[in-house]
């Protein structure tokens, strides 16, 4: 699979705007760079999730799987088109074949960190280690790269012109919810039931959604939906049934700048 990634020239900041994004801004921080400096690390970013979290790619670029890379445990490197890399430590498992190419939001493997599991390193809790480098070779943290303190920077979706809901579009949802209907899973662009239940406690609050907080969308909670999308551009019936037209004012919607 070959996705591209923007023109690869760009500077950090047009950089994230156009292929990089936090893809663990739902995630608390366990460890600040600070803390590890402070600790002897290079530096590095923790992230606390159980272990066996799908882990996605924060920008494109050709994997390279490093089992067993010291105190760092599996580490997966992604090298990027323009010269960065990113490096995820303590992994359960690699996922992609060593040199594959992925796209953003690809998922590269699943976090570990258990302390003695194979892969975990010197790590002594469940965790992922995210740190980049710098074409310098200088480590440096993505938070610092990605710009905002650490915001989401997602890219935009192309669901608004193409009415076809796809990866970033539901990382958009999820970003959507997390910041206003208390969604705490993954930023991965997977909708399962927790992205589901969010979405329906969001169209209770603020869509007229009067029915059950399941997880499980019917028609009253996509007709919730369709009014949303109704204040942002759609014009069709709210019957309950999401076409290509309901998405992309739905997707208008997610495109808000404050959703990224
Ligand atoms: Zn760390």
């Amino acid at each position: 699979m070959v996705i591209a990634t923007g023109t690869g020239v760009l500077g950090a900041g047009a950089a994230s705007a156009a292929s990089f994004y936090n893809p663990f801004s739902g995630y608390r921080i366990t460890g600040t760079w600070q803390d590890h400096l402070n600790s002897g690390s290079l530096g590095g970013i923790d992230y606390g999730m159980n272990v066996g979290t799908q882990l996605p790619a924060a920008g494109g670029g050709t994997v390279r799987n490093i089992p067993d890379n010291g105190t760092g445990g599996h580490t997966v490197t992604t090298y990027h088109d323009n010269g960065y890399r990113t490096q995820y430590m303590h992994l359960s498992r690699f996922v992609l074949a060593d040199g594959a190419v992925v796209g953003t939001g690809g998922i590269v493997g699943l976090s570990g960190g258990q302390p003695g599991a194979p892969g975990s390193g010197n790590s002594t809790g469940p965790h992922l280690h995210w740190h980049m480098i710098d074409p310098n070779g200088t480590r440096i943290s993505p938070l610092d790269y990605l710009g905002g303190g650490g915001g989401g920077g997602l890219p935009k979706t192309a669901t608004e012109q193409d009415g076809i809901p796809g990866t970033i579009f539901w990382q958009r949802a999820q970003n959507w919810l997390r910041i206003e209907s208390g969604y705490t899973g993954p930023i991965d662009g997977v909708p399962g039931p927790n992205t589901y239940a969010a979405v329906q406690r969001d169209m209770r609050d603020h869509h007229g959604y009067a029915g059950p907080i399941d997880g499980v969308p019917g028609p009253n909670t996509w007709a919730a939906v369709q009014r949303l999308a109704a204040a942002h551009g759609y014009t069709g019936p709210i019957d309950g049934v999401m076409g290509p037209n309901s998405w992309r004012g739905f997707a208008r919607f997610l495109n808000e700048d404050r959703w990224d």
